[in-house]
């Protein structure tokens, strides 16, 4: 099967091998031998077995990151070694940036093309970015009062340390990229990790642990246990071991993560759900928001957190916009995302494609109307880019998060009623506002309750741009200083001189 595949001789090789996790400075089975397999959405084929990971495995790897925070070559590296040791990384990732981009494509179903422009391009910059910030971790002086010593001598300052053992738990929707956005600022600061990839796309964290290996961080920095949520993820956030816990995945999955965190006092990290509105205003540019909205849902098949999910169209454009979204989706091409003329490749699993296509049904048993796409097929895991209206705010389609290239689409009349329908409901992710009335676009920015908001573009994210929920979108950032302050505690130090 693979022999037929048009993708490099690496990544075929890579494919073939016999899979096992990066434990330390070990490549291992799981104690058990127990595998599980992974397969290629856009075929439903199985590509491979991966050792599935539980208790025991997930021990040894918090141990082998535990020796290297405290007692290795790595816990007394310099700033500027960590600095170097990213960029060595980056560029081994750049020059293997067509290969981990096929990984990213046959285990997961996102195109090749946009995988190594997107996802590979992105976590590469992303760790150049953090290698920068390895020597910018800064502390600080103060001058205490003390009045029950008012004849003392002081010298206090605060450090900023690195947490400790990192335990990080990833989704599948960007495999590679949400990797690196945890091991970014874990290694910037000295951390060590264990990465948990998600049950179905293991295989760019494996490639990426041999990188690192290559690269030269020593032993047990980086280790990765291949294995399901329920064995291999409850053990990591329960093992008190770990220092900090970094989660992107579900909500429902994020709120178990954090109670177990606090068993611990874990310091914890949740990048969650979204249900993201797309708001065109009135006097906006409509050929530019109808594509920066299909843009915004359809993009990797819909399988993103801060997905323009929910559109919201001033009612005076609003059959026109959902017409112009409804042609571009027809226009889509679907398929095997190695054909680079493909626009949309498969959802990750049967089990996302029943659970997107149970919410079409949903709302066709519930009076909405299905303006375009609707159907699925296979083989291989598809669903037509979809545009859902006539439906009621307060419908399901409309308040959870499906995952799938689905829009639910509704008109507006005034600002006051963009915001009410924006902010209605339980996930505050982002939010984009389609508009060149720069009064309306500032009055309204404060008032969207989303830890992003995007005006004229939609899911633009940058290094330099803290990144994360309000309300059940999460706790904490990603990327921009804010990572750093994530994964670093502050030591106060008072000296009586
Ligand atoms: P998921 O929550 O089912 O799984 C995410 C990860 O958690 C996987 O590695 C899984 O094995 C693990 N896991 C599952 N159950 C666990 C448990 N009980 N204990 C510990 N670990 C467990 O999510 P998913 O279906 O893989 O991903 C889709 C979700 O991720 C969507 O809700 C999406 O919005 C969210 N997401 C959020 C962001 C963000 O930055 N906010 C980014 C990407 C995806």
């Amino acid at each position: 099967m693979l022999a037929a595949l048009p993708i490099l001789t690496q990544t075929r090789d890579f494919i073939a091998r016999r899979h096992r996790m990066l434990i330390g400075d070990q490549w291992l089975d799981a104690a058990s031998g127990n595998t599980m397999s992974i397969r290629n959405p856009a075929t439903g084929e199985v590509l491979g077995e991966v050792p599935a990971a539980a208790k025991e495995d997930v021990e040894l790897a918090v141990q082998a990151a535990r020796q290297a925070f405290d007692d290795s070559p790595w816990s007394r590296m310099r700033p500027r070694e960590r600095q170097n040791l990213l960029w060595r990384l980056a560029d081994l990732m750049e020059r293997d940036a067509r290969q981990l981009a096929e990984l990213e494509c046959l285990n997961n179903g996102k195109s090749a093309a946009v995988a190594q422009a997107m996802d590979v391009q992105l976590a590469i910059d992303f760790l150049r970015y953090m290698a920068g910030w390895a020597t910018k971790v800064e502390g600080l002086t103060v001058e205490p009062s003390l009045p029950l010593m008012p004849d003392g001598q002081f010298h206090a300052y605060v450090r900023r340390e690195a947490v400790g053992v990192v335990g990080a738990i990833v989704a599948w929707n960007f495999p590679l990229l949400l990797a690196c956005w945890k091991l970014g600022p874990a290694l910037a600061t000295g951390c060590s990790v264990v990465l948990k990839p998600a049950d179905e796309t293991p295989l760019s964290a494996l490639k990426l642990a041999e990188l690192v290996l290559e690269a030269g961080y020593p032993a047990g920095v980086f280790n990765v246990v291949t294995g399901t949520g329920l064995q291999a993820g409850t053990a990591l956030t329960a093992h008190p071991g770990v220092d900090k816990l970094t989660f992107t995945g579900s909500t429902e999955v994020g709120k178990q993560i954090g109670r177990a965190a606090m068993d611990n006092m874990t310091r914890v990290t949740l990048e969650l759900g979204g249900k993201s509105p797309t708001i065109v205003l009135a006097d906006a540019d409509l050929q530019q928001a109808a594509a920066g909205a299909a843009q915004a849902i359809f993009f990797n098949q819909g399988q993103v957190c801060c997905a323009g999910s929910r559109l919201y169209v001033h009612r005076k454009h609003f059959d026109n916009v959902v017409a112009d979204i409804a042609g571009i989706a027809n226009g889509m091409k679907l398929g095997n995302g190695l054909d680079p003329s493909v626009d949309m490749g498969p959802l990750i699993s049967a089990r996302q494609q029943e659970r997107v296509t149970g919410y079409i049904d949903l709302g066709r048993q519930l009076g909405a109307t299905v303006a375009c796409g609707g159907e699925s097929f296979g083989p291989g895991y598809f669903v037509k880019p979809t545009v859902i209206v006539d439906v009621d705010q307060k419908h399901r389609l409309v308040q959870e998060e499906i995952f799938g290239p689905v829009l639910v689409a509704m008109p507006f009349d005034d600002l006051d009623e963009a915001v009410r329908l924006a902010n209605d409901n339980p996930y505050g992710l982002g939010a984009s506002i389609w508009s060149n009335d720069l009064s309306a676009v500032h009055r309204l920015i404060p008032r969207i309750k989303s830890g992003s908001v995007w005006v004229n573009c939609h899911s633009a994210l940058d290094p330099c741009l803290p990144f994360g929920g309000y309300k059940l979108s999460g706790v904490g950032r990603e990327m921009g200083a804010a990572a750093i302050e994530h994964y670093t505690e502050l030591k106060s130090v008072l000296i009586s001189l």
